[in-house]
């Protein structure tokens, strides 16, 4: 029975998961960005009463956080919107805490070595997960294991640049995937596009937008159709570097994945020349709304399991 922990940036989930990735009791509660001690107590608090309403042991840990992290010494990096956690141990004191193993990795690759062990990307020997919502954020499985950067450092799919000519990212360069193709990326598409008195012109959220859609509104189909053919120009990157047997999406704007999802593959189908791209199926993660505390689980497996 391992106690997951996935820590984004204004809450936290804890739960128990067991060995077959089913999660047993699960408890949330809201980051303080600035006390680090008072939230790993807090994170304490609920693996222990998680635990004991599941009526199990925890035999390790797994966390899967919001990055960036340092996955190999067990701490946190630079994390923007959490800056008490910055350079914290979280590996160590929990291990302490707890006499047990921990495991600490980014949660887009806690997201792909779910998906890769027990959810859409099994038996896929070249996987990429991308979970596409308020950011981006991509993992890569590569004959079971997670693709690491130098020094581990976890790559960041979602800043490709896609169109240099495009929106300002907090990475420095313009157009960036992360600034086209996310949810708040279309409500801002909307708001630059809509007439004056267009009754949701005021950055209305992604599904919002996607309502609109179903009820015909013209400037929300061409918001989704804009938010597909970037989507898709990501993936065709992708695509064409990788040449992988399967890519899994998932995220709050895949829910209305069947507004868009054939126009996203058939952009794809219109370039990728070069690569078997037909072979390489996309398609929704398959863990649904716990994926993230499956992931985080899963960390502790990809690490310690055998
Ligand atoms: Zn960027």
């Amino acid at each position: 029975m391992i106690g997951a922990v996935d820590i984004g940036g204004t809450k936290i989930a804890v739960g128990i998961v067991d060995d077959s990735g089913k999660v047993l009791a699960k408890a949330l509660a809201p980051t303080d960005p600035d006390d680090y001690s008072a939230g790993i107590e807090q994170i304490a608090d609920m693996l222990r009463k998680t635990a004991a309403s599941a009526g199990v042991k925890v035999s390790g840990i797994g966390i899967g956080s919001t990055g960036p992290v340092d996955p190999m010494r067990g701490e946190f990096g630079d994390v923007d919107f959490l800056p008490g956690w910055r350079g914290k141990s979280i590996v160590g004191d929990l291990a302490r805490k707890f006499g047990v193993r921990v495991a600490l990795e980014n949660d887009a690759d806690a997201a792909a070595l779910a998906e890769a062990g027990w959810g859409a990307g099994r038996n896929r020997s070249r996987l990429i997960c991308v979970t596409i919502g308020t950011g981006i954020g991509g993992g890569i499985v590569l004959d079971g294991k997670l693709y690491r950067g130098v020094d581990g450092a976890h790559p960041e799919l979602s800043h490709q640049v896609i169109d240099p000519a495009g929106p300002q990212c907090t990475c420095g360069f313009r157009g960036c995937w992360e600034s086209l193709a996310t949810g708040p990326a279309m409500g801002a598409w909307v708001k630059a596009h809509a007439p004056r008195d267009y009754p949701d012109g005021d950055a209305p959220t992604a599904k919002r937008i996607f309502e609109l859609a179903r009820q015909g509104d013209a400037l929300a189909l061409q918001a989704v159709e804009h938010e597909a053919y970037y989507l898709a120009l990501g993936l065709a990157n992708l695509i064409n570097l990788f040449a992988p047997d399967a890519i899994v999406l998932s995220g709050s704007v895949m829910k209305s994945a069947d507004l868009f999802l054939d126009r996203v593959r058939e952009v794809i189908r219109s370039g990728c020349r070069f690569v078997p791209a037909e072979k390489t199926e996309i398609s929704l993660a398959s863990l649904g709304e716990d994926a993230n505390l499956i992931g985080a689980a899963r960390v502790w497996h990809y690490r310690f399991g055998t």
